[in-house]
């Protein structure tokens, strides 16, 4: 039984390696790169669409093996914006953006209507696929979004984002703690059952 993970972002792709302790493989050791159209309408949506592509390419073309496939869809949003950038944080700032572009745009966003800092969230939903069925779990990491990039820790928005009971943006604060606060720390303890059930269902 493998368990493969559905996504090629390379911060999710270390944090949620080191916050399993199972041993669990990307999608594209086995399948190379692939181009998944997330056009769902909610995180949910999106987890369950990269899940489903994967699990289903996989029992086509490596049908040796059997697969539980998990899936992280995330980002950040900040209700004073209406939201933003929300299920688009990956392509806030355009199709191919990095995560600099992105994240200097939501800054400049900010600083356009002159706010210094705005309460703001992360959400992950994490999607479960397996041959015995699909499973979505949620967790969420509240705090404030500032508008200036400080730390060169974590990813994404991490550098302007500041959790709830601390002074310091993720960029700024040591990776461990991310590790225990974080929306997909969250949503890994819960999916963490589930898949050690599925492991049991499949005999291993
Ligand atoms: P996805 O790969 O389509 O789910 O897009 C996730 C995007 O949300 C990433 O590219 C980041 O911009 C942002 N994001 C999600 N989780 C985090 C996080 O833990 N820190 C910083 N940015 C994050």
């Amino acid at each position: 039984m493998k368990l493969v993970l559905a996504t090629g972002n390379k911060g999710k792709l270390r944090e949620i390696k080191e916050m399993c302790q199972d041993e669990v493989v990307a999608f594209s050791e086995l399948l190379g790169d692939l181009e998944i159209v997330e056009d769902g309408d909610t995180f949910a949506a999106n987890a369950l669409i990269k899940a489903r592509t994967i699990y289903k390419k996989l029992s086509k073309e490596k049908p040796s093996e059997a697969y539980i496939v998990m899936a992280d869809d995330s980002g950040i949003s900040l209700p004073q914006l209406g939201g933003v950038p929300g299920i688009y944080s990956a392509r806030y700032a355009g199709k191919n953006a990095t995560d600099k572009d992105n994240l200097y745009k939501l800054i400049g966003a900010l600083k356009e209507q002159g706010i210094k800092h705005t309460p703001a969230y992360y959400t992950a939903a994490i999607a479960i696929v397996c041959g015995y069925g699909e499973y979505v779990v949620h967790g969420w990491m509240y705090g404030e979004a500032i508008d200036e990039a400080r730390g060169k820790k974590g990813f994404g928005y991490d550098p302007m984002f500041i959790p709830l009971g601390y002074d310091c943006t993720l960029g700024e604060l040591d990776e461990e703690i991310k590790k225990e606060i974080s929306h997909r720390a969250k949503a890994l303890k819960l999916a963490q059952p589930i898949i050690k059930m599925l492991k049991q269902k499949q005999g291993r």
